[in-house]
């Protein structure tokens, strides 16, 4: 199947490298688990934005403009890589953040705040609906300002993850693979990855953990998701069409919703942490593979499988939910 490729700009250190957890895989029993480390596309300690913003800041420049806007929670790693990347253009960076100014900013805020973003604290509204305040307040001022949406998960963001797939199937051949894992929120990642598979053949399953509970804007989560897959197809002149069985979104780890760390998420992190060396996020890595362990545990995925897991970044977010660890002692 044939598509058109997108221009991008050069934000990351790509390909990311691939690897095989063998100690996890040991300590678990069941299948063998090889590891994506997005968390290592190195704009200012990496992630998955990273991809997204090569495609969505090539258009910023193309469109001739000269500032960005975006939004999330105040520990989001998509604005602290949109933070990054505007730095690295010259360009000037709005952040609209969920919540208030806390006293102390660590983990991602104190990165925005390095990076020399504009903080604009939005109370309950952490998934940009006061973007277009903002925007207003720049055009009247002069400014030509550029929106990345939500995540970064548009058609161009999406289309990253096409891209991704192919550095992949150059690393692995991923016809030995059962599974590809991956943390899901706010679904770019997965629509390009759903749109990926399709375009490079794969017959994996392409499983993605629900992060957050999905109660984003007027269409539910799913649909929101399939959609941007068949638009993101559009765009690129693919004749790939996805339906609402193309979509395994598994919502049973979501807990007590975004951001909220229990037993299931430093858990994973300590078992990486302490077995590989490897360092997990406490909102959507940690809990992704807290959701792979416990279908090990369960016996949903077994010794016949083959899983790669998709490692999002978002470690710096782990100074911040610093507290969430002091019961995780030595076992
Ligand atoms: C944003 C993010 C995700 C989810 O990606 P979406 O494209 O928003 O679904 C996963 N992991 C990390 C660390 C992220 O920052």
């Amino acid at each position: 199947m044939h598509s058109k490729p997108l221009s991008k700009i050069d934000l990351g250190f790509l390909p990311t490298p691939v690897s095989r957890l063998s100690n996890l895989g040991s300590v678990l029993g069941g299948p063998e688990i090889y590891i994506k480390r997005d968390d290592l596309t190195g704009l200012a300690f990496g992630g998955n934005k990273t991809r997204k913003l090569e495609f969505l800041l090539q258009d910023a420049l193309t469109r001739g403009c000269d500032s960005i806007i975006t939004a999330g929670a105040a520990q989001s790693n998509h604005c602290r890589q949109t933070a990054a990347a505007a730095a690295r253009l010259q360009m000037e960076c709005h952040l609209v953040l969920g919540g208030e100014a806390p006293e102390v900013a660590s983990g991602n805020l104190l990165l925005d705040n390095l990076l020399g973003s504009q903080i604009h604290w939005a109370g309950d509204h952490r998934k940009g609906e006061d973007i277009p305040r903002v925007v207003e307040q720049l055009q009247a001022s002069g400014k030509n300002p550029y929106v990345v949406p939500y995540g970064g998960s548009n058609e161009l963001g999406a289309y990253a993850f096409v891209h991704a797939l192919e550095e992949l199937e150059r690393q692995l051949d991923m016809r030995q693979f059962s599974h590809l894992i991956f943390a899901s929120s706010s679904g770019g990642t997965q629509a390009g990855l759903m749109l990926g598979k399709a375009l490079t053949g794969g017959q994996y399953r392409l499983l993605g953990i629900g992060i957050d509970k999905g109660e984003t804007g007027d269409i539910p989560f799913d649909r929101f998701i399939v959609e941007l897959a068949n638009s993101t197809s559009d765009l690129v002149n693919a004749s790939a069409r996805f339906t609402q069985q193309d979509l395994i979104l598994d919502m049973r780890y979501v807990g007590d919703g975004y951001g909220v760390v229990g037993e299931l998420e430093t858990e994973a992190i300590s078992l990486l942490a302490r077995h590989e060396g490897i360092l997990l996020d406490p909102v959507y890595t940690g809990r992704a593979m807290g959701g792979l362990i416990d279908m090990i545990r369960r016996g949903e995925l077994g010794a016949a499988d083959r899983v790669l897991f998709w490692h999002t970044g978002g470690t710096p977010s782990l100074f911040a939910y610093a507290d969430s660890f002091q019961t995780c002692e030595n076992p």
